[in-house]
């Protein structure tokens, strides 16, 4: 060849290179990759604690009442009254009274409220949200007040939306595991490591369901899942749900057995409205290094109770944490459950504040994509609205995971 042509061979491959390089290619982020425990999380949360909520002073004051918290959605206001109540003065008649005051008093004290919930604990048990089970739990919206109010010991169960725990029923609850869903990591052999990685490579390439896994839909059409781990949550599930309502999605909630058992009116909320519901074990558990017969127990306990409020079988799962192995595997496809991920977690649990969360959630939108979020995070519920327009305009269709799972 002669020099010049090799020459202009040479600069034209090269211009050709550079035109290739230059074409501007689609922002993807990479997918969650499976690894192994200890192995670092660049989207680890740094455990920022959320604002504090606005708290309501009740006039006069209710000693049993030790806070009434408040917040809003941008359309609706809901309140939690927290109350505790001694051991040797709980009865059923003298709880509702309490309950019905504190209900009473947080209408009196802000009249814009929509609704106000009540959890009542033992106050010899309580040990925050994820601890003991309350003894009394109520949903008040305000059209529901008058027949709340009238409520009497012999007429409770009258009221779809009040719970009632029996004194001295409860046995020992393990404590739940507080660190929330960050990336899936897998426990086992390295050989096991390897094996489920090549896997997990598979079914996010081809987004189906594989080895009883699933971590995306299609990732050629444009649909993708909304997914909210560890609900139900007093106060966070009404404002939720009707941010989502206005905004005509459907979603799927990943719920807590204990939560679900302590507040089921709220999962009978979600399935009246469309939404899906997944497990997420009992306690909020990990669960790699509990004996098969524990975690047998976690998942089937939750698909009692949640078919039990529901009475649809329970269809999806997602380990805390993201933590899982052969086992967990195992044991949840012989329950008819498939072990559900995500490609999208912007660590709302982080509290990064609405920006910070909305650009995660845009940045990392993708066909087929499963986006994680928490029910109880006010940030998240704030900016949904904003986060489904750009869904909207870039032509993806948010909906369950089982929609994503159908849609092939
Ligand atoms: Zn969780």
């Amino acid at each position: 060849m002669h020099s010049n042509t090799v020459f202009y061979t040479i600069t034209i491959g090269l211009l050709f290179a550079g035109l290739v390089i230059a074409q501007p290619q689609p922002q993807r982020q990479p997918l969650p990759f499976v690894q192994p425990p200890g192995a670092s999380q660049p989207d680890a949360p740094g455990q920022r604690n959320a604002a504090p909520l606005a708290q309501l002073e009740l006039k006069p004051a209710i000693a049993e009442v030790k806070k009434v918290e408040y917040a809003s959605n941008g359309f609706i206001e809901v309140a939690h009254a927290l109350l505790l109540v001694p051991k040797r003065e709980a009865a059923l008649a003298r709880n509702l009274v309490l309950a019905q005051e504190a209900v009473k008093r947080s209408f009196a004290a802000r009249p814009g409220l929509n609704e106000v919930d009540v959890s009542l604990y033992l106050s010899e048990d309580f040990d925050g949200f994820g601890g003991a089970l309350p003894l009394l739990t109520a949903s008040v919206p305000k059209l529901e007040f008058a027949s709340f109010e009238k409520l009497q010991t012999a007429t409770v169960s009258g009221y779809m939306r009040i719970w009632l725990h029996q004194v001295g029923n409860s046995s020992p609850q393990p404590k739940p595991d507080k660190t929330l869903e960050q990336n899936p990591t897998f426990y086992g052999s390295k050989q096991e490591l390897k094996a489920q990685q090549v896997q997990q490579l598979s079914a996010q390439l081809a987004g189906r369901v594989r080895g009883g896994l699933m971590f995306q839909g299609n990732p050629r059409l444009p649909t993708a899942a909304l997914s909210f781990d560890d609900a139900p949550h007093p106060l966070y599930e009404p404002l939720l749900l009707d941010t989502l309502k206005r905004v005509g999605i459907k979603a799927t909630f990943f719920c807590i057995g204990r939560n679900a058992k302590a507040y089921p009116y709220f999962v009978k909320d979600m399935v009246e409205a469309g939404h899906e519901i997944g497990n997420h074990t009992y306690h909020h558990i990990r669960l790699p290094r509990l004996p098969t017969s524990v975690v047998t127990d976690e998942l089937e306990q939750t698909n009692q109770v949640l078919t039990g409020i529901t009475g649809q079988p329970v269809r999806y799962f997602r380990p805390p944490g993201g933590d899982y192995s052969r086992a967990t595997l195992r044991i949840a496809s012989k329950l008819g459950l498939t072990t559900t991920f995500w490609t999208d977690d912007p660590a709302d649990f982080d509290n990064p504040g609405t920006l910070k969360i909305e650009s995660r959630l845009v940045r990392k939108l993708r066909y087929g994509g499963i986006v994680l979020l928490h029910d109880n995070v006010l940030q998240t519920i704030q900016v949904l609205p904003e986060f489904l327009k750009v869904a909207q305009a870039k032509g993806i269709k948010l909906w369950t995971v089982g929609m994503l799972d159908t849609n092939r």
